[in-house]
């Protein structure tokens, strides 16, 4: 999927911006009549002023979702009909891929070039794939003697909440919406405040493909405000949140303090990228080495920020890796040439610089990049050779385009290194001996390694983290319906024969 410039800016002036709360199927103001500002970070100007959800609101759609969740509208309705309903919803996100794009553009300072691919093929993609789940997957018998029937059979839910980060506004929003709705739950959904727009349409592009009002309600605003109260409420089953480790244990300390809901958690990183010494440093390896740490700008919980290398070749990946850092575009989000956009906020901008300049306080040579003067929240690509474990910017996550390469001698300190850390989302091996490889994968405590290619894995293989990246649950996969299901037995005694 492509878009030229000038289609983007022309798209961008013409969009119509969805403002208000989407509470069972129907945009509404918030109760109170409350709006907080969304800026475009490339500009810093104010895009809309959108509802901004109370307490009172989420009761409201709490009661909305409950009812359609009660009377089975969708949680009991047959497999091929709910399924009917998300494969359509796949196909209006595809024909509306490009004014999504550029609205998340926009909004985020994503490039359109990542947020077409996220929302034409990726998003449109979950919607299909967990929609053609449904009519496949099958519940259990479990072996009794002839005395007895035992059916293991897997339910909706409930009503979930699903609390959203702003790096990858709609993707997170498929990650977890389509297989709720697979699952037949009915959702209230809080997107991020820095990018609540590209959700607000994709309720109301469900509403045309005839999801059923009261089972995905949106509902803009803050954490502090929208998404505590969608925590500690009592009548919400589930949370399924994504976002910082910090917020996370929120949420935990809410769901003690409330109604004891399940809560999965996928949260922060500190990932690193392994090379050992017999690698080959190709410009395949260079590429991923950079994508894993520049991508989105760094805003990305996988990042693989951390790049460890064995000492005998760490001169020359440096070398390599900062001479392919120069060559990024960094600019214009609706540019189609453009590799990295805006940061989200000015907020988020200066924390990443205020990590860089530590890092170069504490003694860490930073060789390219930095940020940028004027207008607009810029970064240019930054790597740090030199850096220690120790080093604040080699233990916290810095969620910016900042690339540290940290030399070691041999695989042992290389897995030593890459294991201390409190996060444990993913990391990357690169070697040329499957052996080295298997015996990294299987040591590494988290919930994704690659192998000689920086990849999170794709929409059939669960994503999630060991340690303080995450909780048991996992996204993508069939492993993320388990999240919204529940378990029951039935036992059905059968008198044993004739
Ligand atoms: P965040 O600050 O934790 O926010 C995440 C969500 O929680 C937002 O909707 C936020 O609302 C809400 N929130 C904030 N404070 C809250 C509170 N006191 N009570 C209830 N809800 C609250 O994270 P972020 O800055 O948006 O996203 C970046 C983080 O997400 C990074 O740590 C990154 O690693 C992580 N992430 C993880 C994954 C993964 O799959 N593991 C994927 C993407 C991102 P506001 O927007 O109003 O603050
Ligand atoms: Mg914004």
């Amino acid at each position: 999927m492509e878009i030229t410039k000038e289609k983007a800016q022309g798209i961008a002036t013409s969009l119509t911006i969805p403002n208000l709360a989407f509470i069972d199927g129907a945009f509404a103001e918030a109760s109170d009549g409350n709006r907080f500002t969304t800026i475009n970070p490339a500009t810093g100007e104010a895009i809309a002023a959108v509802a901004h959800c109370t307490g009172a609101d989420v009761d409201r759609a709490v009661v909305a979702a409950r009812r359609s969740f009660a009377d089975g509208v969708w949680s009991r309705s047959a497999p091929e009909a709910r399924k009917e309903v998300l494969l359509k919803l796949a196909e209006l996100i595809r024909e509306n891929a490009q004014e999504l794009a550029v609205m998340e553009s926009l909004d985020s300072g994503k490039t359109i070039t990542d947020c077409l691919h996220e929302i034409g093929t990726e998003v449109a993609n979950f919607f299909q794939w967990y929609g053609e789940l449904i009519d496949k997957t099958f519940g259990k018998v479990a072996p009794t003697g002839e005395d007895a029937l035992a059916l293991v059979v897997r339910e909706p839910a409930g009503v979930v909440g699903l609390v959203l980060p702003w790096n990858f506004p709609l993707l997170m929003a498929a990650w977890k919406v389509a297989p709720a709705l697979a699952a037949g739950c009915s959702c209230l959904v809080k997107p991020a405040e820095q990018t609540p727009l590209t959700a607000l349409r994709l309720a109301e592009l469900a509403k045309e493909a005839g999801l059923p009002d009261g089972v995905l309600n949106v509902l803009p605003g803050l954490g502090e405000t929208t998404g505590q109260a969608i925590g500690r409420h009592a009548d919400i089953d589930i949370v399924s949140f994504t976002g910082s480790t910090e917020v996370g244990g929120y949420f935990l300390r809410y769901a003690g303090e409330s109604n004891l809901k399940v809560v999965g958690l996928e949260m922060g990183g500190k990932s690193p990228f392994i090379v050992l010494d017999d690698a080959d440093l190709s410009d395949d390896l260079i590429d991923h080495a950079v994508n894993s740490a520049f991508w989105n700008g760094g805003q990305n919980c996988s990042a693989n920020m951390r790049q460890i290398v064995d000492k005998r070749i760490a001169d020359s990946f440096i070398e390599k890796v900062t001479a392919r850092a120069a060559e990024y575009v960094v600019g214009d989000p609706l540019d189609p040439s453009t590799d990295i956009g805006a940061m989200v906020t000015q907020e988020h901008m200066e924390r990443v610089t205020g990590y860089i300049a530590k890092g170069c306080a504490e003694g860490g040579k930073m060789l390219v990049g930095g940020a940028r003067e004027g207008s607009g929240y810029f970064i240019d690509p930054v790597v740090f050779a030199g850096l220690t474990p120790e080093m604040t910017i080699s233990r916290e996550e810095i969620f910016g385009p900042v690339l540290g390469v940290l030399a070691v001698d041999g695989m042992d300190q290389a897995l030593k290194l890459a294991m201390d850390t409190d996060y444990g989302l993913h990391a990357t091996v690169f070697t040329r001996d499957i052996d080295r490889a298997l015996y990294m994968a299987r040591r590494l405590p988290c919930g994704t390694v690659s192998v000689n290619g920086f990849s999170e894995g794709d929409i059939k293989t669960p994503f999630g983290g060991y340690k303080r990246s995450g909780s048991l649950a996992r996204d993508n996969g069939t492993e993320a319906l388990d999240q919204y299901l529940q378990t029951k037995t039935i036992w059905i005694s059968t008198g044993g024969g004739a």
